[in-house]
This record gives C-alpha cells, structure tokens and sequence, in this order.
C-alpha cells in the first residue's frame, strides 16, 4: 500500500503526530504500524495472587501497544524545559513550552477536564530546599492518574481510529528508503509512504540502533540513570506532595559531587514492576481515583552516570546492573533503609514488623550487593537530606526497591525540524534520545506533524 505518512509506534509521540496530521490535513493517508496490542487488550498478567511476577510476554503489555510507555504511568505531563528532555534544544524553549501547554489542552479535551494542574512557582519550598542544599526544579504539571490517563487515551482512539490506518501487533522489521519516500517491512509484506515518523520508545531502542546503523544515521552515545524508589508513609511527604504534587529536587553528593535527584513521585500510590527487553526494574503510578490510593507514597532517588570515550553502551552498562539485582533477587529487590545503612539483608519478617507495608511484592535483599558504592554512597546521603525538608524520610522502616533504571536512547542526529539526514524521515519521542517523557514526546509528535503539513 501506498500512503502519505507512515507512523512506527502509537505511544505518546506517535498518537500526537497522528492526531495532529488529521487536524491539519484531513485528506492525508496514514498508516500507524504498532508493535503491541490495542488500548483495550493490553492485560498485564501479574495479578499479585497467581502471577506475582513478570513472565516476559511478547510484547509486554506495559510497554508496548497503543498509548506507548504511556499506557499504565501515573499520566503526569510536566510542562517544563527543566527535564523531561532536550526537546527545546531543537526547537527552542518558547515552541517546546507553548506545544506541551497544546497538549495539555487536549489531553484536558479529551476526558481531562476535572484533574488538577499543579506548579512550584512562587512555592514556599524553593527556600526550604534551598535552606538545606536541595534544588526545586520549576514546573507545571497536569495529573492525569493511570484511569484518567486510560481514558483520555481511549476517547483519542475513539477519534481517531477512523481517520488513520492502525496495524497493531505489527512491528516494522527493516525500513528501507526507495526513490521518493520509505518503504516499512513488516513479515513478508511492505507499506511505502512519501514521509515516516518515527516514534518507537524505549522498547523500540534496539530496533532504533539498527535502523540507524542500516541507514548510516549518525548517533551519539548517552546516559542511564541507575538509583532505587523509595517507599514511606504518604504523610511523610504530604506537605509538598498536597501543593505541587510532583517535586523535582536535585541534591549535589557531599562525597564525589555527583547529582541525585527525585523522580516520578507518586503519592498514595504504587511500587510496580518494569519491564525492559526481559529485564526487571521498578517504577511507581498512582491513581486519580479516590478509592484505588494507598497509604504509601513513592518515588525514584536517581544518579545520572555520562560515559566517555571509548566505552558507549551506556545502556549496557544499567542492564547489567538490573540484571544482578534480578539474578539475586528473581526480580525487583526490597530493603529497609535501617537494615542498608547497618550493612545487612532484609528479611520478610523485619519488613512486616516495619512500619510500611510493601505496595509490590519483591524479594527483601541487600542492595549494596548490586548498586555500586558511588550511586549507593549518594542515594544515602540524598535520603537523609530530604529528612530535612520532609522529617521521616530517613527513618529505619522506609523501603527501597532496587533497582530502577531510566535507559536512555541514544541520540539520533537530528535537525532542528527532528528531521535525520533524510529528507521526510522523522525520529520523536524516546526514541529520538531527545525526549524522556509524555509531555516531551507528545510535544515532538505535535512538532513534526506541522513540519509535514505546513
Ligand atoms: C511505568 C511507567 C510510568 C511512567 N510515568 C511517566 C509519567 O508519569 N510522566 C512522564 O512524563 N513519563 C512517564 N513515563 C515515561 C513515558 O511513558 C515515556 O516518556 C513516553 O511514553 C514516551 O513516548 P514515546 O511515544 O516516545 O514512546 P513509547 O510510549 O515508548 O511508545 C513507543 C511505541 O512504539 C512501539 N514500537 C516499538 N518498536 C516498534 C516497531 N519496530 N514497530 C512498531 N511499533 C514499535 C512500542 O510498542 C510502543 O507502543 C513512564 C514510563 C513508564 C514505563
């Protein structure tokens, strides 16, 4: 089949760049070829009774299918170039701001409208963390929750579902540039369009890399982000989780200087498993619903590790730190903060008499045996930081999840359309290594989609 655009993933990026080539162009042919399962059959197995832990279905129900990464987050779109992204790196900061307030608006459109938007401007703790060595990063963000999120994305398939073309379980094997446009190959057949998007995620890294190193797309090597979640009593955190929801606090390491900062908070919310090309690390969601809070508040404490010459695989190198922890822990490990500090394993009967009740089931462990000493050294000293500004972080019972990790792609070279060395090839999203979250990758979908109609 012969098409004007072809899209390669419907998450976050690839439904936004879809979404607004309708709106520009209702005459355009475009086919979504999507690696997973539609909205409604993505069904994660773990039920915490019969399957307590990830079986590894291909394709993961979390990761891929429409909606993307997306799919089960927390459905926080910060609204921000201070993370998230390089995205105004590209587009400068002014356009990348006034495209995530577009995506806002629609995402408010299409079933958001009663969820709150938090911001830390003009917020009392910016002097708080700045009192003990702690940085507020400035945002905005829009909380969806995972039901709210779900539901918005269902009324954008609902919109467009007959306008574009969705192949779903359908992953593009090879993409080929023929004389005008691309051809996508997928099993033994092929579609060709004058244009492509490409919008693969992080599930889609590795298939990114071939693509790139096919088409000889120069690329740079970049980060990962290794660290643990945390897991207290939502109360310990309810001052600043109450007024801005999501705080990005960046804390400087006493010891070696390295930056440790908060992720993905997530409060009366969830500790969950994560899975990436069969590796198990953590992550955390929260729900918009009343009734589905917990009593628990959780987010990540991360330490960035940037490699140099000669060593590139930087994502290699987080893998196999996850890949201890799962080959220690079967999967995702849990510790009391009191028992990392005295130098010895969890049990499951400390954790009981604990305090905080576990929201996931992992293996109680001891960390120190997978994080390395820097980014562990660091995690501790930013624990009891934060037991400054938020009293009780620090305390015995709080739990660790370990590990998690936040892979990055590799940057694809890319102009300042998000356009690769090809003229009509376009790389957004995760994918791209310039984005790393919804509002980011969302924006970039927005981005292209305009520089294809205008
Ligand atoms: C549990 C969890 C919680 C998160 N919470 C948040 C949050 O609260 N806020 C936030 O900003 N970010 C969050 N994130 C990150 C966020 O989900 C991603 O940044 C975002 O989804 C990126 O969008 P994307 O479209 O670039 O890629 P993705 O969402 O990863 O979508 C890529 C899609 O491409 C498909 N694909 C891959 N390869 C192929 C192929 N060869 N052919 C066809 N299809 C393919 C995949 O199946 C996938 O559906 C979370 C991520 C996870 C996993």
């Amino acid at each position: 089949m012969k098409y004007d655009v072809i899209i390669v993933g419907a998450g976050p990026g690839g439904i936004f760049s879809a979404y607004e080539l309708v709106k520009r162009d209702p005459s355009l042919k475009i086919v979504v070829f999507e690696a997973g399962n539609p909205l409604e059959k993505r069904k994660c197995p773990i039920d915490g009774d019969k399957v307590k832990s990830c079986v590894k279905c291909k394709p993961c129900a979390i990761m891929n299918g429409f909606g993307g990464a997306g799919a089960f987050s927390d459905g926080k779109y910060n609204i921000t170039n201070d993370f998230g992204g390089t995205l105004h790196e590209y587009i400068g900061k002014d356009k990348a701001l006034e495209l995530m307030k577009y995506v806002d608006e629609i995402n408010v459109a299409y079933g958001g409208q009663d969820t709150h938007m938090f911001s830390t401007a003009g917020s009392e703790f910016k002097k708080l963390c700045m009192q003990n060595k702690l940085t507020l990063l400035d945002a905005s963000v829009r909380h969806l929750g995972t039901d709210i999120n779900y539901v918005v994305l269902e009324n954008m398939y609902n919109e467009l579902k007959d306008k574009v073309e969705f192949k779903f379980l359908t992953p593009v094997t090879k993409l080929e540039v023929i004389e005008p446009g691309y051809r996508a190959y997928y099993g033994d057949s092929f579609d060709e369009a004058d244009k492509c998007i490409i919008s693969v995620g992080r599930s889609g890294s590795k298939w990114m890399e071939t693509v790139c190193s096919d088409l000889n797309i120069p690329t740079m090597s970049n980060r990962v982000d290794i660290g643990v979640r945390v897991e207290l009593p939502a109360v310990i955190f309810s001052h600043l989780t109450d007024k801005l929801y999501e705080s990005k606090i960046v804390y400087r390491t006493e010891k070696f200087e390295d930056k440790v900062r908060t992720f993905c908070m997530n409060p009366n919310g969830i500790v969950v498993n994560e899975n990436t090309n069969g590796i198990v690390t953590v992550n955390g969601h929260s729900f918009e619903d009343p009734a589905k809070k917990t009593e628990n508040t959780n987010f990540a404490l991360l330490v960035s590790k940037h490699f140099s010459e000669p060593f590139k695989d930087s994502n290699g190198y987080g893998e196999s730190i996850a890949r201890l922890s799962n080959m220690l822990g079967g999967g995702v490990i849990v510790q009391r903060f009191g028992d990392l500090e005295r130098g010895r394993r969890s049990n499951w009967k400390r954790i009981e008499e604990g305090t905080v009740r576990p929201t996931l089931a992992a293996t109680p462990g001891d960390l120190s045996l997978v994080l390395p000493k820097r980014i562990l050294d660091g995690i501790i000293e930013m624990v009891h930081a934060l037991d400054k500004i938020a009293p009780g972080t620090a305390n015995d019972d709080t739990l660790l999840y370990g590990v998690e990790v936040k892979f990055y792609n590799m940057e694809v070279e890319l102009s300042e359309n998000l356009e690769t060395n090809y003229p009509g090839l376009y790389v957004i999203g995760d994918g791209s290594g310039v984005t790393h979250s919804l509002s980011h990758a969302s924006a970039s979908g927005v981005y292209v989609a305009r520089k294809i109609t205008e």
